[in-house]
């Protein structure tokens, strides 16, 4: 889709302009719509510079304003240049749901775990992995924690391990086990610099700790259900 422009400068002249894809998903509500056009502008940097235009979402429920960044080319099509887009922001995290066990076993995972995505839809890609392993401690120390929550010295040697061991040492669910296992071998490697793990992804770590949360979620449930129906309370 494309769209015909005058793209202003700062000094107040304009082109015609051609915006060569317009967004047809709003970045602020993750929600497909045609957006309504404002107004474009252009910066000079060379022959080439980059236009912005203003749109704002037509989705009921939003109605916000976003940025569609362009490169401008030399292409000309008629009298117009050809500026093509870029990006789009600001870009919204929307933030992940986990299950009440969870979020209530471990409320530092859930803020971690969602700051990690806040990063991620900005761009910072670097720091997307170093906040899910974070995210992950905090979720399998309070997941022990919460085991031997009567014995001081154990939830004390819980908080001072490393991760690695201290799911070796303290998490006895199998599937969980394995599962954090794995995101923390996933985890390690993006705070290094060397990968140990070359083909695997934060597409994999998020993964894992999706199945870590689910099997410590059927735990929970298992468990909950069993002391609420004991065999001799049968109707
Ligand atoms: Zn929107």
């Amino acid at each position: 889709m494309s769209r015909d422009v005058q793209c202003e400068a700062l000094d107040g002249t304009s082109e015609n302009a051609k915006l060569q894809g317009i967004p047809d998903k709003c970045p602020r509500c993750d929600v497909h719509v045609q957006p309504k056009f404002y107004l474009a502008t252009r910066t000079v940097a060379g022959s080439m510079g980059t236009g912005q235009a203003i749109f704002r979402c037509t989705n009921q429920n939003c109605q916000e304003l976003f940025i569609a960044s362009y490169l401008r080319t030399n292409l000309i099509d008629g009298s117009r240049h050809t500026y093509f887009l870029e990006s789009v922001s600001p870009v919204a995290a929307i933030a992940n749901e986990f299950p009440e066990a969870v979020a209530k076993i471990s409320p530092m995972f859930v803020t971690v775990f969602n700051q990690a995505i806040h990063a991620e839809a900005q761009g910072l890609d670097q720091l997307v992995g170093i906040g899910l392993r974070k995210a992950l401690e905090f979720l399998i120390k309070d997941y022990a924690t919460e085991k031997n929550n009567d014995d001081f010295e154990k939830i004390n040697e819980i908080r001072q391990k490393q991760l690695g061991p201290c799911i070796d040492t303290f998490v006895e669910d199998a599937n969980i086990k394995q599962c954090a296992k794995r995101a923390a071998w996933l985890g390690n490697d993006e705070t290094h610099v060397v990968r140990k793990w070359e083909s695997r992804d934060i597409g994999d770590l998020k993964t894992l700790i999706q199945l870590t949360v689910n099997w410590i979620q059927n735990e929970y449930l298992t468990k909950k259900y069993i002391e609420e129906m004991p065999p001799a309370a049968k109707v």
